[in-house]
């Protein structure tokens, strides 16, 4: 919900999204091995993925949304100062927590035999 994950095919270097529910490349290895098989949807071949050329991006909806829900609380708590101050960091807040799944995918390897 909150990372889509992506990888670039082997033939085409097409980017193409994959559904990944694990956070890390640790626990996907557990469960599926050290490459996933794929069809490109550009090209149609078909090939594996090595977990490490697996990316990912942080689902920029979900930011768009909080961005959202904080100009509309905004507008409904301008009467009170502090309320409004707060809804202005509900922004930061995800962007930083997004950020730090993003990061977290990406910054661990699974190691190579
Ligand atoms: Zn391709």
């Amino acid at each position: 919900m909150f990372l889509n994950h992506f990888f670039n095919c082997t033939f085409c270097k097409a980017e193409n999204k994959i559904k990944i529910e694990e956070d890390d490349r640790g626990t996907l290895q557990m469960k599926k091995g050290d490459e996933l098989p794929y069809t490109c949807l550009s090209c149609h071949k078909k090939d594996k993925i090595h977990l490490n050329k697996i990316f990912a991006k942080s689902n920029k909806i979900i930011l768009y949304l909080s961005v959202l829900v904080s100009i509309i609380s905004l507008i409904i708590t301008l009467k009170f100062g502090l309320i409004a101050y707060l809804s202005f960091s509900f922004p930061l807040l995800v962007y930083a927590y997004l950020n730090s799944l993003e990061n977290n995918f990406n910054s661990y390897r699974i190691k190579t035999k």
